[in-house]
């Protein structure tokens, strides 16, 4: 098998998933309790959130653990909304957010505030005069992804999170698909506060926390018992805790070699792809982009019957993102760059890690290669483009 599709999920690291295996039947205690068990859950607690804190620049006390990706967006964007609603009622994100934040915003739409969801240019970049131009009084929250899990495109977060801090709004960026992945530095960006997701970097699904500034009193979104400082309450995911850190220690340690490896791997894919296949368009930011992600539209092409053949060959790929992938309209991401709906429904996303080779890339390009030149031999359209003067049997 050759799994390229690293942006749904990916496989937990053996160093994460062997640190976490005695938390379940050894080391079980409840880390709120007060005996010598319990204090071993909670030292290891603290050693994940050393791990997490280190790997994008934050201190220890500033992360929260959640049950993923989704629940830090949820919380960050509904809680913000509820500390500030009486000082404006105005949020703005973008068209290509992840589904987490976007509908976390049309919720916020049904009580009462509004939402500016911008525009991207073509290759899925915020442009940031018009982020300045939507600022209004009553703004409080700016929430733009760090990495999109579709296109792959890096917001200028840095100057996003400046122009925020000039206006004296709280910054929000979901960094599911960038943590891990790239150097992310909160203090320097000036962001308030970050989503992540474990498994999106090699630690277990299920786990993720919210990074909240220090000083932005954000108030608990899971009501309860006083875990994460009565922030969240719950009794903690121990084992996914101990793995997600184990995973992000790794990151942090081998971050510029891994970087260098997958960015050149995937340029090594892109460069194969674009001369070897015509009527071929990568998506999204050609440098100002994710290090794993590629996503390329095939003219004359399906995606999903493209994804499905690659499977038969063991080769897992995805279409837009995991998690629209049941959906049957074309991808907003995609139709928010410009894309016509043809090119849309001709996309193949592959996102690749540390753990992938050349060898596989070169298996997976060649097999790409026939079954789009298959697929093309079908399409009336195709040959009606390469050989304008011969009609196959279409009735005009
Ligand atoms: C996967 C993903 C999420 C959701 O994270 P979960 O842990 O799966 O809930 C949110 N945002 C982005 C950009 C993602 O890729």
């Amino acid at each position: 098998m050759i799994y390229l599709d690293n942006g749904a999920t990916s496989s937990v690291k053996t160093s994460a998933y062997e640190e976490m295996l005695p938390y379940f039947t050894e080391y079980y205690g409840n880390p709120s309790g007060i005996y010598n068990l319990s204090e071993k859950s909670a030292k290891a607690m603290k050693d994940s959130r050393e791990h997490l804190a280190a790997l994008i620049g934050a201190d220890r006390d500033e992360i929260y653990f959640t049950s993923g990706g989704t629940e830090a967006d949820n919380w960050a964007i509904k809680s913000t909304a509820e500390m500030l609603g009486d000082k404006g009622r105005h949020i703005i994100t973008t068209k290509i957010e992840h589904k987490a934040v976007l509908n976390s915003c049309k919720y916020l739409e049904t009580k009462g505030y509004t939402v500016t969801y911008l525009d991207v240019d073509e290759y899925g970049m915020v442009r940031l005069d018009k982020l300045k131009a939507a600022i209004r009084k009553d703004t409080i929250l700016i929430s733009v992804m760090m990495g999109n899990n579709e296109i792959g495109t890096i917001q200028p977060i840095e100057e996003i999170g400046r122009i925020a801090r000039r206006h004296n709004i709280l910054f929000h960026t979901d960094a599911v698909q960038a943590c891990g992945h790239i150097p992310i530095d909160v203090k320097n960006a000036h962001i308030d506060m970050l989503s992540a997701s474990g498994h999106k970097f090699g630690g277990p699904k299920g786990i993720g926390f919210l990074y909240i500034r220090k000083g932005i009193n954000l108030p608990s979104f899971i009501h309860g018992g006083g875990q994460e400082s009565y922030k969240r309450a719950g009794t903690e995911n121990v084992p996914a805790i101990v793995a997600m850190g184990m995973a992000a220690k790794e990151h942090k340690a081998n971050m510029g070699s891994n970087v260098k490896y997958v960015i050149n791997l995937r340029e090594y894919a892109i460069n194969r792809v674009l001369r070897e296949i015509p009527y071929v368009r990568l998506n999204g930011h050609r440098l100002r982009r994710l290090p794993g992600n590629m996503s390329f539209s095939f003219q004359f092409v399906n995606g999903e019957a493209v994804q499905v053949e690659l499977d038969m060959k063991g080769i897992c790929v995805s279409t837009g993102s995991a998690c629209s992938a049941k959906e049957t309209t074309p991808s907003y991401v995609l139709m928010s760059t410009g894309l016509n709906e043809e090119l849309a429904y001709g996309t193949v996303r592959m996102t690749i890690n540390e753990k992938n080779t050349k060898a596989e890339i070169d298996k997976v390009v060649e097999e790409l290669k026939t079954i789009v030149f298959k697929q093309r031999q079908m399409s009336t359209e195709y040959k009606e483009m390469i050989n304008p003067y011969i009609r196959y049997g279409r009735r005009r």
